[in-house]
């Protein structure tokens, strides 16, 4: 994809999954062809920004050699398989998410849909394989995968309250495959405005596939996570990513440290999971502008879109802004900054939400409202007195009905 500074080159990591080898060439190829930055999206995908037209093939075949993307452009066309970190090599959550994987690249690229007389799948169709837990039950999803607790995997369809129950992976892959195919053909099918998501579809279309028996309505997310924090887990240590940002120098460093073989998971709450290894024992004190280790750091609770200077639209620095206000936002709250009322990727996490606008005299004035009530922004302030009246903003925070 281009932007106005270069293009941004994404990376959709294999189960969520980078070696500390695979890390160290990524950081440097984005020291050498990118911005020094390596982004990490909500998504699990990692991606560099600002590469040069003239540095994209290169940059490219860098990536291909270190098994970063695929060398078949079609299979990296295949939608998106999205996997939690939270699984041991080799269980069925892994096992799971590598025969989605495979089925994805191998049935649902846009080569072969075509060679079933099938039109490609929207970009934005994704499947997701979540652990048992549902850990990312707040992902959205096309189709979503688990395994079940009973040894059995579950299959739910575009965010809906049910799901499916199969006995095998290789039944819930095969589902999934047919489902996706008949959303493919369906789609085209709709006059008007052709929904690019599964659950548009399903409004208007119900689905009646053999592969899919009776729904089971139960669906519970009692035990999942809606955000884990930095420090220990059952399969590593989590490590936080100050605005979903690493600095490629740190990460150069912290993935040297590490034997080349050691796994590092993307998470989907802008953090690594350092597989089996102790990452606190890796981050030196200097370093902690880069890294977050402690579930009480007040960087953890803000967010911004990608503001200036880098988005054109921006009419403020939100990251930078974001990460001085951070210290201000309450304990349990969460502040999302965005550079202007387009709210890209607003975190729903967000508990309230500070976005720049243009008054008519060409000022640019700073609007905060509750994430639940965007509509109600309270009395906008000047961006000019960011600096000069912090106070004036933190009451406004304070003030705020969440
Ligand atoms: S919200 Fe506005 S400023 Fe932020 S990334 Fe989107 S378009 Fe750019």
């Amino acid at each position: 994809m281009r932007a106005h500074d270069g293009w941004i080159v994404r990376v959709r990591p294999r189960c969520a999954s980078m070696t500390a080898l695979q890390w160290r060439v990524l950081a440097s190829l984005a020291l050498t062809y990118a911005h020094p930055q390596i982004e990490l999206t909500r998504l699990g995908n990692v991606q560099l920004r600002g590469v040069s037209e003239e540095t994209l093939a290169l940059l490219r075949s860098h990536l291909i050699a270190a098994e970063l993307v695929p060398e078949d452009e079609d299979a990296d066309l295949a939608p998106a398989v999205h996997c939690t970190p939270f699984y041991n090599a080799n269980d069925p959550t892994h096992e799971l998410a590598q025969s989605l994987c495979a089925a994805a690249m191998a049935l649902l690229s846009p080569r072969a849909m075509q060679s079933m007389g099938l039109p490609a799948l929207p970009g934005k169709f994704g499947l997701l394989v979540d652990d048992d837990q549902r850990n990312l039950h707040h992902i959205s999803a096309d189709l979503r995968l688990w395994q079940l607790a009973d040894g059995g995997y579950g299959l739910a369809l575009g965010d809906c309250g049910g799901h499916y129950q199969f006995s095998t992976a290789e039944q819930v892959v095969e589902a999934s495959v047919q489902v996706a195919r008949w959303f493919a053909r369906e789609r085209m099918a709709i006059a008007g405005k052709v929904p690019t998501r599964l659950k548009d579809l399903l409004v208007s279309q119900p689905l009646n596939a053999p592969c899919l028996k009776e729904e089971m309505l139960h669906l519970t997310t009692s035990g999942a996570m809606s955000l884990v924090p930095p420090g220990k887990t059952e399969q590593g240590w989590v490590l936080g990513v100050p605005m979903g940002r690493i600095d490629a120098a740190a990460m150069q460093k912290l993935a040297s440290e590490l034997p080349e073989g050691t796994e590092i998971r993307i998470t989907p709450w802008r953090s690594l999971l350092v597989v089996g290894s102790n990452a606190l024992a890796l981050i030196d004190p200097l370093e902690a502008e880069h890294w977050i280790t402690s579930s009480t750091d007040a960087r953890l609770r803000v967010s911004a879109c990608t503001g200036s200077p880098r988005c054109t639209q921006a009419l403020v620095p939100a990251q930078d802004m974001a990460l001085q206000c951070a210290s201000h936002v309450s304990d349990g709250q969460h502040l999302h900054i965005s550079g202007c009322g387009k709210l890209c990727a607003l975190s729903s996490d967000a508990t309230s939400v500070m976005f720049a606008s243009t008054h008519t005299s060409g000022a640019v004035l700073l609007n905060v409202c509750s994430a639940s009530q965007l509509d109600q922004p309270a009395m906008p302030i000047p961006y000019q007195s960011w600096s000069v009246a912090p106070t004036e903003l933190q009451q406004h925070l304070h003030d705020l009905p969440v």
